[in-house]
């Protein structure tokens, strides 16, 4: 569904990726953690192309982008086949609910504008926010607006998700209900790779964890196993200070 080979990225002299290979199946749910700094955003981002990864090759779905493509038609279709979570949700201010599930389905998918805001409505429907259709960011709670982050990533269909710390900048009391969201999507076996804080959130619907350092899978597994059993030091190290 979803492989990467030799996924690198590097600013100037800095290489924040250092040979990234990963394959993921589809309905999977790989969770990245590691340290500050060490490429976890940089790798969900080189992954749809907002950023431009310097060497390797990205497979999703059907597709095969090679990170030195140019080819406008390669990156958009890639985009297409994935969607993106964000730390601040990054809602368009100047819409409502509704509008902002609609509108990428309007601008990247090209959909007719009735049948995207129909599509909007459904998938309103079915992340509890009905009620919220005409409401604007501004008067929605932040776990609200982030549930209205991902029902936008829903209605795409992309083949993935890419959730980059999507509780991170919630208060604790709304923290609850966007990991409730995403075990919703689990158990409809929706493709995901998500970077969090939450070793919660990891331990209980992951079905794979990916710690990450220094740009490089340093050791993976299933949560069970890589929680209770780290091999590498450097996982020991940074579970004993998160867990
Ligand atoms: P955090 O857990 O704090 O979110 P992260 O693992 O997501 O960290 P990245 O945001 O991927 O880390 O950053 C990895 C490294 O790349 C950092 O050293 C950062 O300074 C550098 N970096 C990220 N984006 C850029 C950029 N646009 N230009 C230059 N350097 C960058
Ligand atoms: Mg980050």
């Amino acid at each position: 569904m979803i492989q990467l080979k030799g996924l690198r990225k590097e600013y100037g002299k800095q290489t924040v990726l250092d040979g990234i290979d990963l394959d993921i199946a589809k309905g999977e749910i790989v969770v990245v953690i590691g340290p500050s700094g060490t490429g976890k955003s940089t790798l969900l981002r080189c992954i749809n192309f907002l950023e431009t990864p310097t060497a390797g090759e990205i497979t999703v779905g059907d597709l095969t982008v090679d990170a030195c493509s140019t080819s406008r038609k390669d990156i958009l279709a890639l985009r297409r086949r994935t969607a993106f979570v964000f730390q601040n949700y990054a809602l368009f201010a100047n819409k409502n609910a509704l509008d902002n599930i609609a509108e990428r389905l309007i601008v990247v998918d090209r959909w007719p504008k009735e049948k995207a805001r129909q599509k909007a409505r459904e998938i309103l429907q079915r992340i509890g926010l009905a009620d919220k259709a005409e409401a604007y960011p501004a008067s929605l709670s932040g776990g609200q607006q982030q549930r209205v982050g991902i029902g936008r990533a829903m209605a795409t269909g992309a083949e993935v998700i890419l959730f980059d710390e999507p509780t991170s900048s919630l208060d604790p009391e709304w923290v609850e209900e966007v990991p409730g969201l995403m075990k919703q999507l689990a158990r409809e076996h929706q493709t995901m790779l998500v970077v969090t804080h939450e070793m919660s959130f990891a331990r209980d619907v992951a079905d794979r964890v990916i710690f990450v350092d220094g740009g490089r899978i340093v050791e993976q597994g299933p949560p069970s196993e890589l929680f209770s059993n780290p091999r590498d030091p450097r996982t020991r190290d940074f579970l004993r200070k998160v867990l």
